[in-house]
């Protein structure tokens, strides 16, 4: 992962946030999936391999409807083939939401 220091500072008050609210910790593995996701780096087998693993667990939430559970036995699975992954090359957008979206959040709300 690379990033500036600013989204660093505010990813880590995002997490320090998540960790001292049990009801947080839920959302705790998307913020870290979806950071490692807009925060590739650059092509190294390890980036590879993480960046890989992180995306595929936000394809299995998002675009096939698992549960964090199912999604995190799959994770178990896919991570035997981490080893063939290849490096993506980061679309030119990485999106609008970042985590200064989520770190101007006072109070996060739990919709469940
Ligand atoms: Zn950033």
């Amino acid at each position: 992962m690379e990033s500036s220091p600013g989204c660093w500072a505010a990813y880590g008050a995002v997490l320090e946030r998540e960790y001292g609210n049990p009801a947080l910790l839920e959302t705790h593995r998307l913020s870290v999936d979806a950071y490692a996701v807009q925060h590739p780096g650059r092509p190294s087998r390890q980036s590879i391999q993480s960046v890989g693993l992180h995306l595929l667990r936000l394809i299995l939430l998002f675009e096939h409807g698992l549960t964090a559970e199912r999604a995190n036995d799959a994770m178990l699975h896919l991570c035997r083939f981490k080893h063939v992954f290849q490096w993506l090359e980061p679309p030119a957008s990485r999106g609008s939401i970042t985590v200064a979206v989520f770190f101007s959040v006072r109070r996060p709300r739990i919709t469940r």
